[in-house]
């Protein structure tokens, strides 16, 4: 597969100036509401805080995508004392937590950047009035290509969550009544 240069958006995160007000959260699950900005719910959105009140430890994680097995992660960290382990700040929805997942469905979630509101976005970065989050671009070489579509990793989650014959056997039940 070739390489090009592309124009990359990244989100600078200051953990020092963030003091966990979740108002990104609520910023991103009101956007990718249907219809947008119709309702919100933190426990839907793609960037979730990781919080300590105890020791003022605030650090918001994004969610990277679906991970079909669990990985095999033995990390500590230690941040003002306060000891969390390898799934704390694990950006992945994979099948040892909830964390990144729809509530309803199990669905993964991941960031999109909010392609969808194109320059008004990142909503998260819009919202974070503490300035801890702040919007960057620089130049990097990707893989042309395509990419599995979001349709693509919802199907290969359910068939990992409730097998392939159960799915097919949904789909094709569903497909009928339509
Ligand atoms: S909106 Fe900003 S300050 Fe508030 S929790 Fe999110 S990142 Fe932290
Ligand atoms: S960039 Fe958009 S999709 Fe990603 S976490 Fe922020 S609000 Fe959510």
């Amino acid at each position: 597969m070739s390489k090009v240069k592309k124009k990359v958006k990244v989100i600078k995160i200051d953990a020092e100036k963030c003091g966990g007000c979740r108002q990104c959260e609520i910023a991103c699950s009101s956007v990718h509401a249907k219809p947008k900005f119709s309702s919100s719910n933190p426990a839907r959105a793609r960037i979730q805080v990781v919080r300590d009140m105890d020791y003022g430890i605030f650090l918001p994680v994004y969610a990277g995508g679906y991970m079909a097995a669990e990985c095999n992660g033995r990390q500590k960290y230690v941040i003002k004392d306060q000891e969390f382990d390898e799934c704390d700040f694990c950006t992945a929805a994979c099948p040892s937590r909830d964390l990144f997942k729809e509530p309803d469905s199990g669905l993964p979630l991941k960031c999109d950047m909010c392609e969808s509101v194109g320059e008004e976005g990142p909503m998260c970065v819009k919202w974070c009035l503490a300035g801890a989050l702040t919007l960057e671009e620089r130049e990097e070489e990707v893989e042309e290509g395509v990419k599995p579509d979001e349709m693509e990793i919802a199907m290969r989650s359910l068939i990992n969550k409730f097998g392939r014959k159960n799915v097919a056997e949904t789909f094709n039940r569903l497909t009928q009544k339509s």
